[in-house]
């Protein structure tokens, strides 16, 4: 049995926290809304009044926070937790942020003596609640072999990506290829009812041919060829549009200060900006299909 200090329970760190504590580890759970620790503690979690009181005694520290501001703003300076946690205290950000912030936050803890690594998941809510999420992770062997049992407990794959930020490098490119494919598919679908061709049969032929991939044969974005898909219920996320536009423009100032080339990215975000600034990305990402066939 681990203490864990478990900060962000939101939508998935929520489900994650539960988790943690189902599994029989002590969690000393600690958000910013007070209605998100009494849930967690109805899950099983013990309530702290503080970032610090839940870092206070813990062996084990998981963040799953909005943004990278938020990121630094918890680890770094003289009130964060790399510099008040124990030594020996292991380190997990879950939060998809930019990679520099990543890079920055386990340099510092690095330099304290503290293990850390970039975890950030794919897999929505519902794989959060079930423990069922993908984590790609960056940092030591070390410390990757020391968060990997608490990973196992929230997630199904874990995959190390190499060094400190590459697990958010996995994430910002694995995710701006599913924007673009995303689109693509819509495009497709849209093309081939206007020309006469209706969704059901197109998606038998196109599924089993060169155009297949997963927006297609897991998340149809036309609605009908695969039932479990939110196009089939009034594209209620699942994934929204605006946690899309998220991780695309994460891709664009990552690719940026890369000087990469990344043409179809940068179309993704501006198309999914258009879903954003017609009040729409609370749809699910796989509503961008409106905006393709003229309906949003
Ligand atoms: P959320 O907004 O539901 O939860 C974030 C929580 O962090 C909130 O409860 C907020 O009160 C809390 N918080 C913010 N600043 C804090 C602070 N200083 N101290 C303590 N608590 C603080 O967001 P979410 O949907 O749970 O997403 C969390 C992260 O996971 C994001 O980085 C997101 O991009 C990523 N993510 C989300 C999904 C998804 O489907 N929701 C999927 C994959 C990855």
């Amino acid at each position: 049995m681990t203490t864990i200090a478990f900060i962000g329970l939101g939508n998935m760190g929520g489900g994650m926290a539960a988790n943690l504590a189902q599994a029989g580890h002590v969690v000393q759970a600690f958000d910013l809304s007070k209605d998100a620790v009494e849930k967690a503690v109805g899950a099983g979690c013990v309530a702290a009044q503080s970032m610090l009181d839940a870092v206070d005694g813990a062996d084990v520290v998981v963040t799953m926070l909005p943004a990278g501001q938020h990121v630094r703003g918890i680890y770094l300076g003289d009130d964060g937790i790399i510099a008040n946690a124990a030594d020996g205290t292991l380190l997990i950000d879950s939060s998809t942020i930019d990679i520099d912030s990543a890079r920055t936050v386990i340099d510092a803890a690095n330099a304290k003596g503290l293990k850390m690594v970039d975890a950030p998941v794919s897999g929505g809510v519902a794989a959060a609640a079930a423990g069922t999420l993908t984590f790609m992770v960056g940092g030591t062997d070390a410390a990757f072999a020391g968060a990997k049992p608490y990973l196992y407990i929230m997630g199904k794959n874990i995959f190390h990506a190499g060094a400190a930020g590459n697990g958010q490098v996995a994430k910002v490119c694995n995710n701006m290829l599913l924007g673009i494919h995303m689109i693509g598919t819509c495009e497709a679908f849209s093309l081939a009812e206007k020309l006469g061709l209706d969704a059901q049969t197109f998606y038998d032929i196109s599924s089993t041919a060169s155009g297949q991939n997963w927006s297609m044969t897991s998340y149809c974005p036309a609605p009908g060829p695969v039932p479990t898909a939110p196009s089939n219920n009034n594209y209620k996320p699942g994934f929204s549009a605006a946690m899309m536009l998220k991780d695309l423009r994460l891709a664009a100032d990552a690719s940026s200060a890369a000087k990469a080339a990344t043409p179809l990215g940068a179309q993704a975000e501006a198309l999914y900006a258009l879903m954003e600034s017609a009040g729409k990305d609370d749809l699910d990402f796989s509503g961008i299909m409106k905006l393709i066939n003229g309906s949003l």
